[in-house]
């Protein structure tokens, strides 16, 4: 299989140039969204994007789907880096590049009908030869996400629908324009725990049907190995760990992941269970520390780690960590 996204060392700042946050903190300063993030995803393969609110996973997405312009580093789309596009370029990219928003609440607009709101992508990536043709491509849509009878449907307005209805349209929005690349942020977590499985089912099964490559973001490591065969760990903007989803979860290497996977509650209440305690001081992203990001808060830190930045370094079955306690292939010896 061949790969259809690198995203090679990209990087998001934003400067503090004025207001009241720059005058405290002084001289110009630099928030780091994204400080450095790397990784390669096949055809058909699907990533899981995980971490703590601001830890930089959404905006990661933001940046492969051209909607934030990246400070550095390069993403690669089949073979062709995305960052510079402009004008038709980018909007050809932007049909190949789908994105299912976390709130399905405010993805749709309020005074447009379901069948308006899904002839938009149709009309604006000018597929179909006439309405008629357009019509029948948004029934079909309708169809595979089981909004049936559809024609039941196309005159009704979101406030009309349930948030399971709406989180299948916007998935029908998405696919209508065949993307190669569907990139979903948080796609359940607004939505009652009932119809979340439904929901997710649906897409993972849409995706398996069309060879879908997805990246699903979540801070859910459930969701994350129930959708995806890979999952990146990130923390302060950068992957503090990547590689097959089971090995990553079930033998996470990190401190973090491991403080992650133990804090998930598990069904059996028969297992015993051991929390990783970590401290709760979060540095800010525009005081990056010099060593390891998560210095401040591992249990296991060294005096190596606040001097020198450990690498996203290959350590064993398919597993890449970023940690001083792993250097390449030695595991064992800790
Ligand atoms: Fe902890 Fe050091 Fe590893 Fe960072 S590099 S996670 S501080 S052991």
């Amino acid at each position: 299989m061949s790969q259809l996204l690198e995203v090679t060392d990209l990087r998001k700042e934003y400067p503090l140039q004025s207001g009241m946050l720059s005058a405290v903190m002084g001289a110009r300063r630099v928030v780091h969204a994204v400080n450095g993030v790397s990784f390669a995803l096949e055809e058909g393969g699907s990533l899981g994007l995980a971490g703590e609110s601001g830890c930089g996973k959404t905006t990661t997405a933001k940046l492969i789907l051209r909607l934030l312009r990246p400070s550095g580093g390069s993403i690669r789309f089949a073979g062709r880096d995305v960052a510079g596009l402009e004008g038709l370029d980018l909007l050809a990219y932007r049909r190949q590049v789908q994105f299912v928003f976390q709130n399905p609440y405010e993805a749709l607009n309020p005074r447009f009908t379901i069948l308006r709101s899904l002839l938009e992508p149709l009309i604006i990536h000018d597929i179909g030869r006439s309405l008629t043709e357009r019509v029948e491509r948004v029934a079909m849509a309708l169809d595979r996400v089981h909004l049936t009878p559809v024609e039941t449907f196309f005159p009704k307005y979101p406030h009309q629908l349930s948030g399971g209805q709406l989180q299948r349209v916007v998935i029908a929005r998405a696919l209508l324009v065949d993307p190669l690349l569907l990139v979903a942020d948080e796609p359940v977590s607004m939505l009652d725990v009932s119809i979340r499985a439904g929901v997710l089912n649906l897409m993972r099964d849409l995706s398996r049907e069309r060879k879908l490559t997805t990246i699903y973001i979540s801070h859910d490591l459930a969701l994350i190995r129930y959708m995806c065969s890979v999952a990146a760990v990130m923390y302060l903007g950068t992957i503090c760990e990547i590689g097959p989803t089971a090995e990553v979860i079930e033998h996470p290497r990190h401190p973090y992941t491991q403080a992650l996977v133990s804090a998930v509650p598990d069904p059996d209440p028969a297992q015993p269970r051991r929390p990783v305690e970590i401290a709760d001081t979060v540095p800010t992203p525009f005081q990056l520390p010099v060593g390891c990001p998560f210095a401040d808060r591992c249990p296991q830190v060294m005096e190596v780690c606040r001097r020198v930045r450990p690498a996203l370094l290959p350590e064993a079955a398919g597993v890449h960590v970023a940690c001083h306690l792993y250097p390449a292939g030695t595991r064992e010896a800790h």
